[in-house]
């Protein structure tokens, strides 16, 4: 049973919602995202996991060279967006346009045209049924942006829980990865809440997934291995939700290498088109009191 092994490509400062308004300053900040990454790569070649990275296209802008590597290395080049916007946020003109930009950017750079999308943020909800049209339209195969629970920034707890085929459109879209408890689909695929959970509760839900036929999709970003940041600008929430647990981090991913199969995002793709296409499911926003 392959899971599916993914990476959110983006500099600390890039998904905290205190410093991402501020593009025009993102310069001043310490970009880190080049060593952490490598951190990254390094930990995935010694455990042989093929990767997919959902590539921020201004970081693409930035590190080409990164991005070069990243791929040299094997793994597939997805893309996030542009500049790390909300998208239940953002009008379908605005999405669009994110979506050609981050395209344009890992293309220049690959030479070939990505098929997958995750949104910031996990940011797609009721809200948002037309940015699958917008991702079909330009020649997106799959997408991973819905979270099927919810928590403070984001969240679609009518989702289902497992792939499907968003309504009619001809694109597969890959939930992030939740374990069921007490009748409650609760997070536990990657960043915060991996760097939060015990390890043998991940690895008690992936069991459950695959036992059930389902990969696990978990996510992680390069910030979240590297050690050596020293925050000053953020929130007290974001201390948290971005330090706790990072010394543990690098050690639970050993054991989670250790313990299950990994592969792309695309490969899982390629893999259930030929043999059962997951259903159609249009979801519906779950009915809250
Ligand atoms: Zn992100």
């Amino acid at each position: 049973m392959h899971n599916a092994f993914t990476i959110d490509l983006e500099d600390w400062f890039q998904g905290l919602t205190s410093t991402n308004p501020l593009v025009e300053r993102w310069p001043a900040f310490e970009s880190r995202v080049v060593p952490a990454t490598h951190t990254l790569l390094a930990l995935l070649r010694q455990h042989h996991v093929q990767a997919t990275f959902f590539v921020l296209g201004y970081v693409a802008d930035q590190h080409p060279q990164l991005i070069e590597a990243v791929a040299d290395a094997g793994h597939e080049i997805a893309i996030h967006g542009y500049y790390h916007r909300f998208v239940y946020q953002l009008t379908p003109a605005g999405f669009a346009r994110e979506i050609d930009l981050s395209i344009a950017a890992v293309q220049r750079i690959t030479g070939r045209a990505p098929i997958g999308h995750r949104a910031p943020y996990f940011s797609f909800n009721a809200q948002t049924p037309w940015a699958f049209t917008i991702l079909e339209e330009r020649g997106l195969r799959y997408d991973s942006s819905i979270f099927p629970t919810r928590n403070m920034l984001y969240g679609f707890p009518g989702a289902p829980r497992f792939p499907y085929r968003p309504g009619n459109h001809n694109l597969l879209e890959f939930p992030a990865s939740t374990m069921q408890l007490a009748g409650r689909n609760l997070p536990m695929a990657g960043g915060f809440y991996v760097r939060a959970l015990p390890y043998s509760l991940i690895r008690h839900a992936i069991h459950q997934l695959n036992a059930q036929g389902q990969p696990a999709i978990m996510y992680l970003h390069p910030w979240e291995l590297d050690l050596g940041q020293r925050y000053r600008q953020v929130t007290f929430r974001e201390r948290i939700t971005h330090y706790h647990g990072r010394r543990g981090l690098a050690r639970k991913l050993q054991r989670l290498f250790s313990d299950f199969s990994f592969t792309t995002l695309g490969h899982l793709y390629t893999a259930m088109v030929a043999s059962e296409p997951p259903p159609a499911v249009t979801p519906q926003p779950a009915v809250t009191a």
